[in-house]
């Protein structure tokens, strides 16, 4: 007997994202297909397998694991022992054990899958059943309330199955064979409507009312995957402008749902890397260029559109039904306080506002907004970092154990530190609002005991007022390690590239503190994980009033235009002031001169807010970004033009300003001038880097802020930088903006306990 021929037994240990998917009825599957006898075994730390057979079976087996494994998974490491004999006579899946602390992932909420789309017209316990889901798809991370992944530790506890359900979940050759939130329309959840407190439980006319009302310009309360959403006819402006005034939300574009890609051709144009996102298991939002056909008030004069395709077997049933093929779905919260989940709620929030609520009575544990993403350069990047993605960690290659990083401010977003991994929370929004901060702090508790994790070190913010910082400061626990933001930022992406050396970092957002207590925003450095080197910044430029200079560019563009040519400018000249009235500019003036509440920024961010409303595309802000957004969106033409600039201790852009303005004389379009603008700070970046490079030997350029969500920025940005034979570094699996602060900071605390040096 040759020795593939030989019996053996072997001990298999998988770990990655392996529970909640399927996997161990799909190894159970594997191991019948292969006649192999044994057990598999899910635990907190991964599958454990154990597989008797010929040894050359077990190994095509092994390598049928990776190759065949359910598109939801990600097997991370196959580790297997030869193990003595044990004469199995069958192959079993074994009860969950609570085996150790080292738990594996768990898994995201999955789009449904096409199989039970079908399922909806064939299966008699299951026609247009609404829940319907199987172990390739439904609800996850939404639905979980502990580990291991069992019906009873999450949401779906409540509904005992039938016997049919019951039939398919024991039985291994089905596909619903231990999908934990398996039901049918006689055993699972259910859906109801309510119009004027009346209650409507039959689904069919549901379906029927809820088309008609989307039809008739009305709007709706749906209860989601993970919250809340707003709906409303996105074609008709009547409609999207009423939705837009009771949820108190000025110029924000909104989302919308497209019945399928084919009706999304119709508005948009994807390409196939769009379109590879869109149709992806995860369902984000994805930022499309073109909004044809939509009503105006869905975009707000913004050549763009955030959509996604349907992702619950409710949306799908709806288009059905309806002869609309695009719908706002907005998330269902009044003003920036987080989405609603509970139906309480929802019915008190929305009552008098919405003319109907769709709720079902299944809960919704964790909140989770929809993710948003885009593509440049054909790349996958992400902005909102939540449903279909969170829990997935983030891989590492420094040992985060125990850290615990509280993020930023006001795109908050937490982080866990477990083995060699980052486990990021789902988006939280804003901390200043109290119902946000009160999601903060219960969803850090639900993380620590989901992730089995007792902080032993915490990281945050060196801002002491964040509130981020003061929750930090405010725990049992020491040490504490203050990180500055720029430095954090930096650090998130090197942790997503898995980089761990020196690099030139080029962070530009909005404001963050520096450590000469300046606000920061427009920072080179030269850094790794563990110190960095601050190069050189954006000259520093008054920001009058502090915060409110954020709600008013036309501050910004004063304070450049005041420190440039002092108060004798002539601001009669200037278009952008016509609507200012006198004396508010005056103040300004004068808080310019003596320096009154005028604290001093290197924000780039603040940058392109002062060349927004300069131009007069956006002297005042109705949500966060939007000056540098529409200063972006006005770049119309193909050119490689820039504004001069210096390069000293800092950069300096009086030559740009002096250049603008003679510019606006000339009468020279906005968007020519906001092309030559965001190509001069290309050409900035470009700059700094080269003469880094012939300084100091450094190659590798990292790019992160949330500026680098300006598409224009970074695609033009990494395709100069590599013509040039710089290795770029961007985030694509995490989002540039504040929201992957918190990894940043753990990667850096991971850094500086490695070295044994916590004082950083
Ligand atoms: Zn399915
Ligand atoms: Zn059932
Ligand atoms: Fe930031």
């Amino acid at each position: 007997m040759s020795k593939k021929d030989k019996i053996t037994n072997k001990y298999i240990h998988i770990q990655g994202l392996v529970q909640g998917v399927g996997f161990r009825p799909y190894i159970y599957r594997l191991a019948c297909r292969y006649n192999l006898n044994g057990w598999v075994e899910n635990s907190n730390d991964g599958v454990f397998i154990k597989a008797e057979g010929k040894t050359k079976v077990i190994e095509k087996f092994i390598s049928a694991i990776q190759l065949e494994a359910p598109q939801a998974s990600n097997i991370t490491s196959i580790q297997t022992d030869d193990i003595p004999l044990e004469k199995f006579s069958e192959f079993s899946i074994i009860k969950s054990e609570n085996k150790s602390d080292d738990i594996t992932e768990v898994s995201p909420d999955i789009s449904v899958c096409k199989e039970c789309i079908e399922d909806l017209k064939t299966q008699p316990h299951r026609i247009e059943y609404p829940f319907i889901n199987c172990t390739n798809c439904g609800p996850r991370f939404t639905i979980i309330k502990d580990l291991p992944y069992d019906r009873e530790m999450t949401s779906m506890a409540p509904f005992k199955m039938c016997n049919i359900c019951n039939g398919e979940y024991t039985d291994i050759l089905d596909r619903r064979f231990h999908a934990q939130p398996v039901a049918c329309n006689t055993c699972g959840p259910q859906y109801s409507l309510i119009i004027n407190n009346e209650i409507i439980e039959d689904f069919n006319l549901i379906l029927n009312l809820t088309a008609q009302y989307l039809k008739e310009g009305k709007i709706l309360a749906i209860k989601g995957m993970g919250g809340f959403h707003l709906a409303c006819d996105a074609t008709n402006q009547h409609a999207v402008e009423r939705l837009r005034n009771l949820k108190n939300r000025d110029g924000k574009p909104f989302a919308v749902m497209c019945r399928n890609i084919k009706a999304l051709k119709e508005i948009s144009s994807p390409t196939s890397e769009e379109i590879d996102l869109l149709t992806s298991w995860r369902k984000p939002i994805v930022l499309l260029k073109n909004s044809r056909k939509l009503a105006p008030g869905v975009s707000m004069g913004f050549d763009s559109v955030g959509v996604m395709l349907p992702y619950m077997p409710f949306h799908f049933q709806l288009f059905e039904n309806l002869t609309l093929n695009t719908i706002v779905l907005t998330s269902g919260n009044i003003s920036d306080e987080p989405i609603i989940i509970n139906n309480e709620e929802a019915i008190k929030q929305f009552s008098e506002i919405t003319d109907a609520i769709l709720t079902y009575n299944r809960d919704i544990h964790n909140r989770t907004d929809d993710s948003v993403a885009f593509v440049t350069n054909k790349k996958h990047r992400l902005i909102r970092r939540s449903r279909g993605y969170v829990p997935n960690p983030v891989h590492l290659n420094l040992n985060t154990e125990g850290i615990f990083a509280t993020g930023a401010e006001l795109v908050n977003c937490f982080a866990l530190g477990k083995g060699k991994q980052a486990i990021l929370s789902q988006h939280i929004g804003d901390l200043k609002n109290l119902e946000t901060l009160e999601f903060y702090s219960e969803s850090i508790e639900r993380f620590k005991k989901l992730f089995r994790l007792k902080p032993t070190l915490i990281a945050h913010d060196l801002h002491p007022d964040y509130l981020s910082t003061k929750y930090a400061l405010e725990q049992n626990i020491i040490p504490k390690i203050a990180i500055q933001h720029h430095h954090a930022h930096i650090a998130s992406c090197m942790a997503e590239h898995k980089l761990d050396e020196a690099v030139i970092g080029v962070a530009f957002d909005g404001v963050g503190l520096g450590n000469d207590h300046k606000i920061w925003g427009g920072e080179f450095f030269i850094c790794d994980l563990a110190k960095y080197e601050r190069i050189t910044y954006f000259d520093y430029v008054k920001m009058p009033g502090g915060d409110q200079a954020t709600k008013n560019p036309w501050r910004m563009a004063v304070s450049y235009l005041h420190k440039f040519y002092g108060r004798k400018f002539d601001w009669n000249n200037m278009e952008f002031l016509k609507n200012i009235p006198e004396f508010e500019l005056n103040l300004i003036l004068d808080m310019l001169d003596k320096n009154l509440n005028c604290p001093e920024t290197s924000s780039c961010g603040r940058l392109f807010d002062a060349v927004s409303a300069l131009v007069n595309l956006c002297t005042k802000a109705s949500f966060h970004a939007e000056a540098p957004m529409r200063l972006e969106a006005a770049i119309n033409l193909e050119t490689d033009d820039h504004y001069k600039f210096t390069m000293n201790d800092s950069i300096g852009l009086k030559l740009c300003f002096d250049e603008i303005l003679t510019d606006l004389n000339k009468g020279i379009s906005q968007g020519f001038i906001s092309t030559k603008f965001h190509n001069t700070i290309i050409n900035i970046i470009f700059a700094v880097a080269d003469k880094l490079k012939s300084e100091r030997g450094i190659n590798k350029v990292v790019l992160s802020g949330g500026s680098f969500q300006n598409r224009y920025l970074l695609e033009k940005t990494e395709n100069l930088l590599s013509r040039k034979g710089f290795k770029v570094y961007s985030h694509l699996n995490t989002p540039s903006n504040d929201g992957s602060l918190a990894l940043g900071q753990l990667a850096i605390a991971a850094k500086l306990r490695e070295q044994n040096d916590i004082d950083y």
